[in-house]
């Protein structure tokens, strides 16, 4: 704990500060990513900065028809907008493409035809292309080239020192799929320095991607975000509730029970947000309230979204 760094002040203003919320359109907005959502905002607010949201919409195999635009109405029902015309990351193939160029071009990503299997006596990392395979069809995939040794250190705001040797534990990731799609890691880096985010609040289940995400600004010359990774929400079983669950589906057409149940996750003071009525002045109450400090950094219990504010389960 002793290593936390994120203020709490509302006054420690940071008008460069930049965050964003970045959904996948794999199913409906749940409690786990409204938890992300709330949590970013409310520091991009404490700091006066501004709150980003952005589409990843790059996987179509995984997307559901017509998610993100309920993941956006959903939002809007929780008051959270954000403050530049929303990203999608579909129509922002080129900047991808530009980048995996500069990377070919210098040498530090390259062709790759191995397949799972070929990788399966390595666990799947990739040190070196073992593969029979070589030119024309499939098509390849294209990793970047991970230097033996590669440890990226870096401080997360919530959970302190992190460490992570990438090529011993994860190897030269995939930056394009052989099915021709972009790899996350990849566009994530891409529009995070293109809409110069200086801060990601996202949930912990991303904590293991960020060393990638690190090497790869390295390796494109981009500065590297401010990190705080978010406790994940289980359920009563101490399970991840994951965007597949249905048994918390959120209702933003009576936004209060779930913004205070994700509050309460959040380690804060429900007793700050008793009084409000309208989802306008929960949120200009939380902002206020809000204590980071206060979040925990192992799993957050999620009590009931549909009583009333005083059932607390957790
Ligand atoms: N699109 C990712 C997800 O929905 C989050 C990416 C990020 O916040 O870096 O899990």
């Amino acid at each position: 704990m002793s290593s936390r760094s994120l203020s709490g002040h509302a006054s420690a203003a940071d008008a460069g500060y930049r965050g964003r919320f970045a959904p996948s359109p794999t199913g409906d907005l749940h409690a786990g990513s409204l938890l992300a959502a709330f949590a970013s905002w409310l520091l991009a607010r404490q700091a006066g900065g501004a709150w980003l949201v952005r589409i990843e919409d790059l996987d179509p195999p995984r997307e559901v028809p017509g998610a993100a635009d309920r993941q956006l109405q959903a939002l809007a029902g929780f008051g959270l907008l954000s403050d530049e015309a929303v990203v999608r990351q579909s129509r922002r193939h080129a900047l991808y493409e530009a980048a995996l160029t500069d990377l070919l071009d210098r040498g530090l990503a390259f062709a790759c035809h191995c397949s799972r299997s070929d990788l399966a006596a390595t666990g799947g990392i990739h040190r070196r292309c073992v593969s029979a395979r070589a030119g024309g069809a499939p098509q390849p995939a294209i990793r970047l080239r991970v230097a033996d040794g590669a440890t990226v250190d870096f401080d997360d705001a919530l959970l302190g020192k992190q460490s992570q040797d990438v090529a011993a534990t994860v190897g030269d990731f995939v930056l394009r799929r052989a099915d021709g799609y972009w790899a996350y890691q990849l566009a994530v880096v891409v529009d995070d320095a293109d809409q110069a985010i200086t801060d990601v609040v996202r949930g912990a289940d991303l904590l293991d991607s960020t060393a990638r995400q690190i090497l790869l600004q390295r390796a494109l010359g981009l500065a590297t975000p401010r990190y705080a990774h978010l406790p994940l929400l289980v359920d009563a079983q101490g399970r991840k509730l994951s965007k597949s669950d249905a048994a918390h589906p959120l209702d933003p057409s009576d936004p209060l029970p779930a913004l205070r149940a994700v509050w309460r996750a959040l380690g804060q003071d429900e007793q700050a947000l008793i009084a409000v009525e309208t989802v306008t002045q929960l949120l200009d109450t939380a902002r206020v309230s809000f204590s980071p400090a206060q979040i925990p950094q192992a799993a957050a219990g999620l009590a009931a979204m549909h009583n009333d504010h005083r059932t607390n389960a957790v």
